[in-house]
């Protein structure tokens, strides 16, 4: 169990598609554990790979957000095959600290996905649900939830996502370096 750390805004890994979890093995298992576990030291209701770095489609999220996580989920390679209605409702995004909008999306949706035994199932969320997994498949897709808003509403957020745009930079570099130091390690074994 392990809490990772969460890309912001301007990390080119939140703009990529996901790549496909191919088998259900320990290793992806972990990685869902460690994705709960960041969801819940951030107090998120949703977190998808991506925003930690690994570009792969496969999803955590906890609508109902209780405190013992019995209601958190994993979603592999979610897939939307229905959606409808409309619901204005208002989104916030661990990865986009500060900003809070309200965002139209379909009320319900059917849903495919691969569970952690590798079993696929097809159901049917609506409501805050859906709303929290619509967020997360987009992220999935390298979509953010602020490509929904107007022109007005980005002008006024400009600069929130510039700051983030700045740190995400110094911590790429950060990651570089270190990355560079445990290479210059392995050289010298
Ligand atoms: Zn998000």
């Amino acid at each position: 169990m392990s809490v990772l750390d969460i890309r912001f805004y301007g990390d080119p890994v939140l703009r990529r598609k996901a790549d496909p979890v191919g088998e259900i093995n320990d290793e992806v298992r972990e990685f869902a554990e460690d994705l709960i576990d960041t969801m819940y030291e951030a107090e998120g209701v949703g977190l998808a790979a991506p925003q930690v770095g690994v570009s792969v489609r496969m999803l955590v999220a906890d609508a109902e957000y209780k405190e013992d996580r019995s209601s958190a989920r994993v979603f592999i390679n979610p897939e939307i095959l229905e959606a409808d209605g409309e619901w204005k409702y208002e989104e916030g995004c661990l990865s986009i600290p500060g900003i809070r909008a309200d965002v139209k999306r379909p009320e319900r949706i059917l849903l495919r996905y691969t569970d952690l035994n590798g079993e696929t199932h097809e159901e049917e969320m609506n409501q805050v649900w859906a709303r929290v997994l619509q967020h997360e498949i987009d992220h999935i897709d390298g979509k953010l939830f602020i490509d929904y808003l107007g022109a007005i509403k980005r002008s006024l957020i400009k600069k929130t996502l510039q700051d983030l745009e700045y740190e995400s930079a110094l911590y790429l570099e950060k990651l570089e370096e270190e990355d560079g130091d445990e290479e210059d390690d392995e050289a010298r074994r």
